[in-house]
């Protein structure tokens, strides 16, 4: 049907992955289930209440048998699902909720999460790993329920079958990670800001994406056609027939623009000056390593491992995670590949996850805070790591670390797995180089106390921003205050980077910063040996690092470190740099954030 000018609705969005697609658009509702409010139930309407949730739990049941009926004999982990079948039943669980409700006279949805959080107390206390792995299985049961009691769907996005733009109110680093690239174009939230995992994922998958709309989820209907232009940030309802042509050649002069790039991506990246940096790539998925050699990546600056522990039950086994690893190091040797180790919870949580009621995740049991309180889960993924190290060339790096002792414990850690395989007689290597994040304010402060203990520091600005500027990265109401080229950012990045020099060691970027094109002129200046950024962002990088003089960045440095605002140092860098970025408008939104 062709539309009216007047029908065409057009909104703007944060840019959260460089594109243009055109399609049907696909709602999915992943709303709820995590957020449960609390409300008083009248004595006379409590049979009703408990009747209410006997008919959710009844439906949990229907649909668990379904899909138990509908999986193949020989899968594996069927016996997980009928074990979720017998806890939908269970005494502690069902009956417990149902007295919850009757004796403190609360809705079911809110009954329901006080047993399961009691449950998970005493499951956590307990030492039999089979066991506390059960715990899992009573979170999965519970939100089958809760879908059920607030009436969300159970959304399963690795099963969409239809090429479309998903719309949601927001979606997860993990629903994102399952995304079909032969059937998703494209994705629009409402939620969520640039530097949050659910961007960078899109980025990593090549797909358009446009963030923090606020409110499309009302506004745009399953079926409807969209425009999502993820190189502005603009999505269109309803285009006209005239908006549509001119989409459609806007999208073909991106493509060129990406291929003529992509061309001269195995030219190095040395200044006109001649001071060569290495462009790596950072990546999500072992099979990213693909784009890595065809975008001209020098090896692999960040490996995010979290993702193969996510969208699962169990955790991966030692033998699976070094078979990935392996794979990867293998394909990239003689290049470096940068494994770091599990960064999980923040913005991504497990499904394994028994930490899900933190008030504040982002300042909870992230990152190498999970791995000292899991010895046995870190020590696997140690081992693997250093098993793989035997097959090529690996760096390990550990994520988040904010305090001194946490390198002296992981670093002891590591020592213990080097011993463990030793005494099974595997093959590893544990003569590799120790490096950490630098992504707290803590750790730039006693960046001098840390370069004892480590053979590198990689930088990362998304978390750096976040935790300097007290901006949540994946907030879309304080997006705009989230500058990189703010005047703190700029001073902590100066000093990580002269206490590096000052101690002999090396000094990497691997947040989004590093691959910004109108941020390298400034990170360049700073000193930086190494710069790691999604693969598709590498070639775009390269050529700006080529036309570009080392001396001048770092007189451009010295200048924006004299500014008051974010703003001024912007303008400095493009009253100097604005006709050789002003190329690269797509993939830089040469802008300042707001
Ligand atoms: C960072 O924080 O800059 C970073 C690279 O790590 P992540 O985005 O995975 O938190
Ligand atoms: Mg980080």
């Amino acid at each position: 049907m062709s539309q009216t000018p007047e029908n065409e609705i057009i909104m703007k969005g944060i840019n959260a992955s460089p594109g243009i697609c055109i399609g049907k658009a696909y709602l999915v509702d992943k709303e709820g289930v995590d957020i449960v409010e609390k409300y008083d139930i009248k004595k006379k309407k409590v049979p009703a209440e408990i009747k209410r949730f006997k008919a959710a739990v009844k439906k949990a049941k229907d649909e668990l048998r379904a899909i138990i009926d509908d999986s193949p004999k020989e899968l594996q982990n069927a016996h997980i699902l009928e074990t979720h079948m017998a806890l939908l039943k269970d005494k502690s669980l069902y009956g417990r909720t149902i007295k919850t409700i009757e004796k403190d006279r609360v809705n079911a949805e809110w009954a329901l999460k006080t047993v399961v959080s009691y449950l998970l107390s005493i499951f956590q206390k307990m030492t039999d790993s089979y066991l506390k792995e059960r715990a899992s299985d009573i979170v999965h049961v519970s939100d089958l329920i809760l879908r059920n009691l607030v009436g969300a769907m159970t959304e399963n996005i690795a099963a969409i079958d239809k090429r479309v733009i998903l719309v949601a109110r927001d979606l997860s680093a993990a629903d994102t990670s399952q995304i079909n690239l032969e059937r998703i174009k494209g994705f629009i939230t409402d939620r969520g800001g640039k530097a949050s995992h659910t961007g960078i994922i899109a980025r990593a998958l090549e797909i358009p994406a446009v963030v923090g709309l606020e409110n499309a989820i009302t506004q745009i209907k399953s079926e409807d056609l969209i425009i999502v232009d993820g190189n502005t940030g603009i999505v269109i309802i309803h285009p006209t027939e005239q908006t549509l042509i001119e989409y459609e050649e806007r999208k073909n002069q991106y493509q060129e623009y990406k291929a003529d790039i992509t061309r001269e991506s195995h030219v190095e990246a040395t200044t006109a000056d001649g001071f060569h940096l290495e462009v790596m790539a950072n990546i999500e998925l072992p099979e990213e390593v693909v784009s890595v050699r065809n975008y001209g990546g020098d090896g692999i600056g960040l490996y995010r491992t979290e993702f193969q522990y996510m969208n699962r039950t169990e955790f991966p086994s030692e033998e699976e995670l070094f078979d990935r690893y392996k794979d990867v190091v293998e394909v990239m040797n003689p290049s470096p590949v940068t494994i770091r180790t599990l960064d999980i919870n923040g913005d991504k949580a497990l499904t394994n996850n028994y930490h899900r009621q933190e008030v504040n995740p982002v300042l909870g049991l992230r990152a190498i805070r999970y791995c000292l309180k899991k010895p046995d889960l870190f020590k696997t993924q140690l081992r693997a790591i250093l098993r793989a190290a035997a097959f090529g060339n690996v760096r390990i790096m550990f994520p988040m670390i904010s305090a001194y002792f946490e390198i002296r414990l992981a670093k002891r850690m590591l020592d213990e797995a080097a011993e463990s395989l030793e005494k099974n007689g595997l093959p590893f290597n544990r003569n590799i180089d120790v490096g950490i994040m630098i992504e707290v304010p803590s750790a730039v402060i006693t960046a001098d106390l840390m370069a004892e203990e480590v053979d590198f520091f990689s930088i990362g600005t998304n978390d750096l921003i976040q935790y300097a500027l007290a901006i949540d990265r994946g907030n879309k109401q304080v997006a705009h205050l989230y500058q990189p080229l703010d005047p703190a950012i700029l001073r902590m990045l100066k000093h990580v980077a002269d206490v590096a020099k000052e101690k002999g060691i090396k000094v990497f970027m691997c947040g989004e910063m590093a691959g910004t094109p109108h941020h390298i002129p400034i990170v360049l200046g700073m000193g930086m040996d190494e710069l790691s950024m999604n693969p598709q962002s590498i070639p775009v990088a390269k050529r700006v690092i080529r036309s570009i003089n080392l001396k001048d960045t770092q007189a451009l440095l010295e200048q924006a470190l004299k500014q008051t605002t974010a703003k001024n140092v912007f303008e400095l860098v493009r009253d100097r740099y604005g006709e050789i970025l002003a190329d690269h408008t797509y993939s830089g939104n040469f802008k300042l954030n707001q």
